[in-house]
């Protein structure tokens, strides 16, 4: 992939190709995001561009075409099984530094989910940045930039991911999945622009399960199994908690849609009937305090509250509905 053909991250790209055609270079960039935001792409995109020499003169050059079948000797990534990144794939990766380009005049070194690094790791990888032999480029992908040590982040450059526009996730999955309209507007809606995020509601299946549940408890608030099943879906897959926050959302959104004689705008469109009835059962008012009763869960959650108690504080605003 060039930085050319990438997706969105439009300012993104046209600021690292300027990086490179006006021969700016340094030694350390890193790409900060959310998981599944696409920040390994785009570090991947740019080191192969890093690491072309030729592709402007020759179509395909070999560097191009090693990076893209794995085998660019001056292509070097730190991989891990383990939890964290230690000091000892970071001294593997100084032993290769030592050695001089093998086609062209960098070498550029990916630490992907960079967060996991250990701070002996981190303590270490400082040797490389203080002192970088000029052909050493390294990049790093991480959750967290604001986490690395304070002098790691002084010598690199840091590039945010921004999340995508519904019209770039369409141009991302729509090649992938074969999802329903109906669906797919949930998906763009609650993935929050991340393609990451879209592509797990997707794959697991999990969008359709938990909504399938939600949407039967609201029709029928009294009956225990439905509720228990979903108790018992959450406890299970807690990171589901923040998608069934979201269908409870979308409902309230679709009826301020209706409130607002917006009725061809909703996400939840099969749900037309329901959602009618709702919408006229409550002001405008209530159904903003509902909303952010629900955003008050959320950040709950996010602070860890008893994952429990929040899943029967959910279940008790559904069956209020
Ligand atoms: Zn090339």
């Amino acid at each position: 992939m060039q930085l050319d053909m990438l997706i969105g991250q439009k300012s993104l790209v046209c600021q690292l190709k300027k990086i490179i055609n006006e021969d700016r270079v340094g030694h350390a960039y890193s790409f900060s995001g959310p998981a599944g935001a696409g920040k390994r792409t785009v570090a991947l995109a740019f080191a192969k561009e890093l690491l072309c020499s030729e592709c402007g003169k020759v179509a395909g050059c070999l560097s191009c075409k090693t990076f893209q079948e794995g085998t660019n000797p001056d292509f070097y990534e730190v991989v891990t099984e383990k939890q964290s990144i230690g000091v000892d794939c970071i001294r593997t990766l100084q032993e290769d530094v030592a050695n001089r380009p093998t086609y062209g005049n960098r070498k550029v070194y990916f630490i992907d989910r960079a967060e996991l690094m250990t701070i002996q790791a981190q303590n270490c990888l400082l040797k490389t940045l203080e002192e970088p032999p000029e052909y050493a480029v390294i990049l790093l992908s991480t959750t967290s930039f604001e986490a690395m040590l304070p002098t790691i982040r002084s010598r690199t450059v840091n590039f945010r991911i921004n999340p995508y526009s519904d019209a770039e996730m369409r141009k991302i999955l729509n090649p992938l999945y074969a999802i329903p309209d109906n669906e797919m507007e949930f998906i763009l809606k609650f993935s929050r622009g991340i393609p990451g995020n879209a592509i797990h509601m997707i794959e697991e299946g999990t969008v359709r399960d938990i909504r399938q549940l939600v949407f039967q408890l609201l029709e029928k608030p009294d009956n225990i199994h439905i509720a228990e099943e979903i108790r018992k879906h959450l406890r299970e897959n807690k990171g589901e908690v923040s998608t069934a926050l979201d269908i409870l959302m979308s409902l309230y959104r679709d009826c301020l849609m209706v409130s607002t004689g917006m009725e061809n705008r909703l996400i939840n469109s099969d749900k037309k009937d329901m959602i009618k009835k709702i919408a006229k059962a409550y002001s405008k008012r209530k159904l903003l305090d509902k909303t952010d009763a629900l955003e008050k869960l959320r950040r709950n959650f996010e602070y860890n509250i008893n994952t429990q108690l929040g899943i029967d504080i959910l279940l008790m605003e559904i069956q209020e509905v």
